[in-house]
């Protein structure tokens, strides 16, 4: 299968966390990485707790 990037791919699509969608494709999660790791990855809830998780420890190590 090929998909057409437009836009940015979300940076955790090459090392997707536990919970990304695109751990596992198959009819369920296709329509989310289209919507989210191929476009609005910004929109993403697991994009979303990723960046607030890194916020709060870059925080604590100062
Ligand atoms: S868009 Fe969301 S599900 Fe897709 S790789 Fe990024 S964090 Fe994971």
């Amino acid at each position: 299968m090929r998909i057409k990037l437009d836009r940015d791919t979300c940076p955790y699509f090459d090392k997707p966390m536990k919970d990304c969608y695109c751990g596992v494709f198959n009819s369920f999660t296709i329509p989310s990485i289209v919507r989210y790791c191929f476009n609005d990855y910004e929109k993403c809830t697991h994009y979303i707790q990723a960046v607030l998780m890194n916020s709060k420890q870059e925080v604590l190590k100062e």
